[in-house]
């Protein structure tokens, strides 16, 4: 207060400003506030195509049918596309510049590993995933009975509760090389707190 009474403009400024942030953050009960442009946003695609002779691994979880899906990997589509939507979050490059298919340390390995490394560099820049969404597109096999299974293994790769990631599958209407039942697709997004 000045010698008139009043809170100088200044001050009355700085009172406004910090009554405006407060009702923009939202207490998350563990000590966090969200504001925003906090919470980053990233997106994955990947597909692979189905081939004779291969597993058909999907999130984590092999599902048994005559063809699986091609690639240097386990070429799980389903993990390619969430760890590209973690990174895409982190605005660092994706999969391909990690675990470039050219490297035989990745011959064969599982993509679970992709998705360990993933969560290993949100918690180097101390982000915590807030959740992930993942479709995926295939004529078939059905999908739907193994959904839960691969909830379970991507949580457990990633460490984090299962309620936080969502997949969900689709056909895509007999169109198209899906639909033809030459390849697999997946599309994922996922949002991460990171601080500024
Ligand atoms: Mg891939």
């Amino acid at each position: 207060m000045n010698w008139t009474g009043r809170m100088p403009v200044p001050l009355l400024w700085r009172r406004f400003q910090l009554q405006f942030l407060s009702s923009q953050s939202v207490a998350v009960g563990d000590g966090r506030r969200y504001a925003p442009g906090m919470v980053h946003v990233g997106i994955g695609y990947d597909v692979h195509q189905l081939v004779a002779g291969r597993r058909l691994v999907l999130g984590g979880v092999e599902i048994p049918h005559p063809k699986g899906l091609d690639g240097h990997s386990d070429a799980d589509a389903l993990m390619h596309a969430i760890c590209d939507a973690l990174l895409g979050a982190l605005g660092e490059e994706d999969i391909g510049h990690f675990f470039p298919n050219t490297d035989p340390r990745w011959k064969g390995v599982p993509s679970r590993f992709f998705l360990q490394e993933a969560a290993r560099i949100i918690a180097l820049r101390n982000g915590k995933i807030v959740n992930l969404d993942a479709t995926v597109i295939a004529q078939a096999p059905k999908i739907y009975p193994y959904i839960a299974a691969m909830k379970r293994c991507i949580a457990e790769a990633l460490m984090i509760p299962e309620k936080k990631v969502g997949v969900k599958a689709t056909t895509n209407e007999l169109m198209g090389f899906i639909g033809r039942e030459e390849g697999i697709a997946a599309m994922a997004v996922a949002s991460v707190d990171l601080p500024e």
